[in-house]
């Protein structure tokens, strides 16, 4: 099962390796107010190590569903990231500085291995909407009625709005149904 996504440096060989895995949402901790995640993330990472440094070209691949903010309706989504990081291997005493670049880590000489199970998760974690839409024109909900503007008209006309929001959405209905022919 999945432990995490960690790289033991002494134990590749010089040259490129191609790692595979498959964590499921829940271990990067993926899950937002807005998104919800069907199956495990793929992640393909292709490893090249030189003497001292380990560059990854990574892949991480999986779908969601998203909740739009305006309609409520839920959506697929298909999250397909790569990335590139590098990691050089330091004396101890170098190691876990902040090298003030979020795609370079360093790794300690005495135990190098590298975890890249928090790198992925904040690279699909940046991926996903913070604001998901349906679609960019979605209509969203009345404030008044309730109804999704998307699939059925408002109701509410000719009766008294209630609340700000319900006064705002009248004031925002399409101005056609003013008059007829008029300039
Ligand atoms: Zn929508
Ligand atoms: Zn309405």
């Amino acid at each position: 099962m999945f432990s995490s996504m960690k790289i033991e440096f002494s134990a590749l060989p010089e040259g490129i390796e191609t790692l595979e895995f498959h964590p499921a949402p829940n271990d990067l901790h993926l899950e937002t107010d807005t998104c919800t995640f069907a199956g495990p993330v793929a992640v393909r990472l292709s490893v090249n190590k030189t003497l001292d440094q380990l560059v990854v070209e990574g892949l991480a691949r999986t779908h969601a569903t998203a909740t739009c903010v305006r309609c409520l309706d839920e959506f697929p989504v298909s999250l397909d990231e790569s990335f590139r990081v590098i990691a050089r291997v330091v004396p101890d005493d170098e190691a876990g500085d902040d090298t003030g670049d979020e795609n370079f880590f360093l790794l300690r000489q005495s135990e190098p291995v590298w975890d890249l199970t928090e790198i992925v998760h904040d690279f699909l974690l940046l991926a996903l909407p913070d604001n998901p839409l349906c679609r960019e024109e979605c209509a969203g909900l009345c404030a008044g009625c309730g109804r999704n503007l998307n699939r059925e008209p408002c109701v509410c006309a000719g009766k008294p709005a209630s609340g700000p929001l319900a006064q705002l959405s009248v004031l925002l209905q399409p101005s056609d149904r003013r008059g007829n022919g008029n300039p």
